[in-house]
Parts: C-alpha cells; sequence; structure tokens
C-alpha cells in the first residue's frame, strides 16, 4: 500500500507559494489509513517526505475518529469498483473489436452475394436470349 497517496489541487499560478528549494508547494490530499481525507500543503519535490528541508505542512485539522473508521473502507471499495470497471472496459472493447470483425464478414459476404446474383442474371438472360 502506498505511503501517502495524495491529488493536487490547482490553485492560480499567482496564488503559488515557493518551497526554499525553488519547487511549488501545492496543496495535496492524504488518503492514508491514519489521515483519510486531510489536506496538507507540501514542496512538489517532497510531498512523501516530512523533516527533509521541503516546505510541508497540515492544512486540516487531524480526521476525526468516525471518518478514520468509515473513509478507508469506502475508499478500498472505490478501488475495487474502479478495478472492475477496468475489467469491464476491458471485455467492452474485446467485444467491439469482435462486432467489426463480423461487420467486416458481412459486408465481405454482401458483395460476393451481389456478385453471384449478378453472374445468375447473365446466365438467365443468355438463357432467355437463345
Ligand atoms: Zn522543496
Amino acid at each position: 500500500m502506498s505511503h501517502i497517496s495524495s491529488s493536487s489541487t490547482n490553485p492560480s499560478p499567482s496564488a503559488r507559494k515557493l518551497c526554499r528549494c525553488g519547487g511549488y508547494i501545492k496543496t495535496w490530499t492524504s488518503w492514508t489509513d491514519l489521515n483519510p481525507g486531510r489536506r496538507f500543503e507540501a514542496c512538489e519535490m517532497s510531498r512523501r517526505n516530512r523533516g527533509n528541508g521541503h516546505h510541508w505542512e497540515w492544512l486540516d485539522a487531524p480526521t476525526c475518529a468516525r471518518g478514520k473508521e468509515l473513509i478507508p473502507g469506502l475508499l478500498r471499495r472505490m478501488r475495487a469498483m474502479e478495478e472492475d470497471l477496468k475489467l469491464i472496459e476491458e471485455q467492452k472493447k474485446e467485444v467491439e473489436d469482435k462486432l467489426n470483425m463480423v461487420e467486416r464478414e458481412k459486408k465481405e459476404l454482401e458483395y460476393e452475394v451481389g456478385e453471384l446474383c449478378k453472374k445468375k442474371r447473365l446466365l438467365e438472360e443468355k438463357r432467355t436470349g437463345q
């Protein structure tokens, strides 16, 4: 399991602060079991590690007990659903590929039927012409 999985928000460029290393300080959200949903501000160069000279600061108070109890389970369910969705999307693509193949075969067969009908008509014309 990842130490801290986070997502950044995008403040407007003028609102951007810089770490003393020169990296941008951004707002992130922690999704660990200990701090689910808790936002922090950290240097983009070192958001996963505190205390190494880069800017790192909690923005929110600690997640309440109920949140700590509920959010990790919800996240696991959400990730499981995302995995299921990925599988379904892959299956959908396979079915679409097969459908395309069948459509191509159908067009080929329609063309062949058209050719056979032309030949049949010519033969009939020859026969009735005699
Ligand atoms: Zn930094």
